[in-house]
């Protein structure tokens, strides 16, 4: 496990100041659940830390403690974080817990969760019943919404081999600002120039694909005279909202949340790339 991370997770536990919703990402998947159940050990054992002697440590240990629920999609192999799993963890986080002094959920791969999703947990994390502990795991929070992120105490385990690192999730989010702001633009000669780059890098679709949902999304309450904007690229998103009809933004959100049920369906990627610059091109181009 990554020592720096280890340290200040078990600082937190010493003086008590773990927070209730936690975010671990990047690293391996592996680094990612040997933290999250680390975690969920400090919250429920009887002597608050992971003594791994007692009867609640030992349960944490073989999967066993009614007070530690694990929600995965890929548990129930489903594709994305379904916004129905959301609504029965806030109903099960109202019932008290069984054994332990806190009900633990971990939540895996929550950047598979749609922005509806996503809102449906934003509202368990706002306001918790007191006992209630959300540990949200996933390889890239990029997905999630600015506000999820302003209410969890995030650690990224940094980028391994199969990782995405923070630069590169830079570079994409800056590749999707210049793509949307393209897609705003007369001619299409520069957002056929942009997209050139998914070919020399095919990995670069997720991530650009995720921001660019989060720009629209902005356009959409820019047009609707809201201020709750969450990307960081809200002149791109006033620019869309200015030149494209409402409708058109909508539906490249459709668009965008179309090709992610591709890439987590595994679909070939060079079909994809063809296929997305040309629905996208289509959809702005023809309104
Ligand atoms: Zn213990």
């Amino acid at each position: 496990m990554n020592n720096e991370i280890f340290q200040t997770v078990n600082e937190l536990i010493k003086n008590k100041k773990l927070p209730h919703a936690i975010l671990i990402d990047a690293g391996s998947a592996c680094a990612r659940d040997e933290l999250a159940l680390y975690i969920a050990g400090a919250f429920v054992c009887e002597n608050g830390i992971p003594c791994n002697n007692c009867i609640n440590c030992l349960k944490v240990q073989n999967g066993s403690h009614p007070d530690v629920i694990i929600s995965d999609p890929d548990a129930e192999n489903e594709k994305t974080f379904k916004i129905g799993v959301v609504r029965d963890i806030r109903k099960d986080a109202y019932i008290m817990p069984n054994e332990a002094k806190h009900k633990v959920y971990i939540l895996k791969n929550v950047d598979r969760m749609n922005i509806q999703a996503q809102n449906a947990l934003l509202k368990i994390i706002e306001e918790p019943p007191e006992y209630a502990r959300f540990i949200l795991v996933c390889e890239s929070r990029a997905a999630l919404l600015e506000t999820i992120m302003s209410r969890v105490t995030p650690f990224n385990l940094g980028a391994d081999d199969h990782g995405i690192s923070n630069e590169y999730l830079q570079a994409a989010d800056g590749l999707a600002d210049k793509l949307v702001r393209a897609l705003a633009s007369v001619t299409e000669l520069e957002f056929m120039r942009l997209t050139a780059q998914f070919e020399k890098d095919k990995e670069l679709l997720s991530p650009v694909l995720s921001s660019m949902q989060l720009i629209f999304r902005d356009a959409v309450a820019v047009s609707t005279g809201s201020n709750l904007l969450l990307s960081s690229h809200s002149e791109t998103a006033k620019i869309i909202a200015s030149k494209l009809p409402l409708r058109t933004i909508i539906e490249l959100i459709r668009v965008t949340e179309h090709f992610f049920e591709c890439i987590n369906k595994n679909a070939n990627k060079n079909l994809l790339i063809t296929r997305l610059c040309s629905v996208l091109r289509n959809t702005a181009y023809g309104s």
